[in-house]
């Protein structure tokens, strides 16, 4: 069907609503918790958003995590335009699938052998249920807060996207589903060692993000991850790892390298498919080797290991391997945090604003932010005044207080200098 209303934003915007509920196809898409209408995005390059209004903006949202290298990456491009030649669906392997598994299980500490899929909430849902089917029990433990995709069972205390509509818990999801999930509050050793006394010997695994990032960005104090690690260990747990953010972002090798915290699962995506739709999952070999059809528990997927899918992200890899951007990328998360803590410490504004690498939030309130409860007490205003401000001046950033800032390579000493200055003008605007 034509576009008949006009192709601005807001016309677009019109039609989109009357067609697709809430008129958009992910619901952090949406403006509801900042207000106002979203822009529709008609081409994007390097750090550049250009809309159907003919805004140019400064992303920092980089398609919510994939877009390490900054958008339509000339590489990118020329891999899925020589893939293309070759037909875009075989149903059968092909080589681009071992070229993707070569480079996870070289570079990802903890991953011996990996099985492709289509997206994180694929790859979470697919490591919870090897678990189950590994260890024969049914519990599954994971941390307010954390997201892991939209699995029936881990949509329950489930950061941003759930958090921003007021839902934690989705409708549609049966009480005897969410009963398998125990949530316990991040940070906290003795809330985890309780949870698993209470459950002896039917905890299947725990499911964490490393560094919670959907929820603004949480990081975990001196020795939380190991703590975890010993207690799976201590209990006949896996412990799963929800890398589908910070894999290829925080390191190569993800958290897990940089803390050097060895998961027995990872689950993998948004980097690894260089801007396609590519998601993983992978392990210890005797773990993986329970899938079908070598093993009981069954997965499956018609465009896993998608050709074009897998072009997009060897290159994506091959990007980050040839030359690793971690430590220009700390600088430079580093040199803004400073500068917008000093903007809002000058003006006396309450702000924590933790970084990893190219990750960062804000947090308006007094004292740093270590788990979910703390997070969504922090004020919510201030963000939805800066967001404006920064959208209005030219700078993209998440539509929702509880979401993470990304920073690609495209992201230049220039345009950082640039984008830092309206942000701390956002700032002083407060
Ligand atoms: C984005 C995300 C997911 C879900 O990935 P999709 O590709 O959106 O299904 C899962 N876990 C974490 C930590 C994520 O950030």
């Amino acid at each position: 069907m034509p576009i008949s209303t006009g192709t601005s934003s807001q016309s677009l915007f019109e039609k989109a609503r009357q067609l697709i509920p809430g008129g958009v196809n992910s619901p952090v898409r949406a403006f509801r918790s900042v207000g106002g209408t979203p822009f529709f995005t008609e081409s994007a390059d390097g750090p550049f958003l250009h809309t159907v209004d003919g805004q140019k903006l400064i992303d920092f949202v980089c398609t919510w995590g994939p877009a390490i290298h900054g958008h339509n990456h000339p590489e990118i491009r020329a891999a899925l335009r020589g893939a293309l030649e070759n037909g875009t669906s075989f149903g059968t392997p092909a080589t681009g699938e071992v070229e993707m598994a070569e480079r996870i299980t070289r570079t990802v500490p903890s991953v011996e052998k990996v099985r492709l899929v289509n997206s994180g909430t694929e790859a979470t849902m697919s490591a919870v249920r090897l678990a189950r089917g590994y260890t024969g029990r049914d519990k599954i433990i994971k941390f307010s807060g954390c997201y892991h995709g939209h699995v029936d069972s881990l949509l329950v205390s489930a950061g941003s996207g759930a958090l921003t509509h007021g839902s934690p818990d989705s409708a549609g999801i049966p009480e005897s589903f969410a009963r398998e999930t125990i949530v316990v509050p991040f940070n906290d050793p003795a809330a985890l060692r309780e949870a698993f006394t209470a459950n002896p010997e039917r905890i299947a695994g725990v499911i964490l993000e490393p560094y919670p990032a959907n929820v603004g960005l949480i990081l975990p104090e001196p020795d939380f991850l190991e703590t975890l690690r010993r207690l799976c260990d201590e209990h006949g747990s896996l412990l799963i790892f929800d890398e589908v953010m910070t894999g290829f972002r925080i390191s190569q090798g993800g958290v897990q390298e940089a803390e050097k915290v060895r998961p027995d699962l990872t689950a993998m995506g948004k980097i690894i498919g260089g801007g396609l739709p590519v998601g993983a999952f992978g392990g210890k070999a005797d773990i993986m080797d329970h899938l079908a059809p070598e093993g009981p528990v069954y997965q499956a997927g018609t465009l896993s290991g998608n050709p074009l899918a897998m072009a997009a992200g060897n290159t994506s890899l091959s990007l980050l391997e040839q030359s690793p951007p971690y430590s220009d990328l700390e600088r430079k998360g580093k040199k803004l945090r400073e500068a917008v803590l000093e903007a809002a410490s000058d003006k006396g504004i309450p702000l924590q604003l933790p970084q990893a690498g190219s990750m960062f939030s804000f947090y308006f309130t007094e004292n740093p932010v270590r788990n979910f409860q703390q997070a969504t007490s922090a004020d919510r205003d201030p963000f939805k005044k800066i967001f404006h401000y920064a959208l209005d001046h030219g700078v993209y950033l998440p539509p929702s207080p509880f979401e993470t800032c990304f920073i690609s390579t495209a992201h230049d000493e220039s345009i950082l200098a640039q984008a830092c200055e309206v942000l701390c003008e956002a700032i002083r605007s407060l």
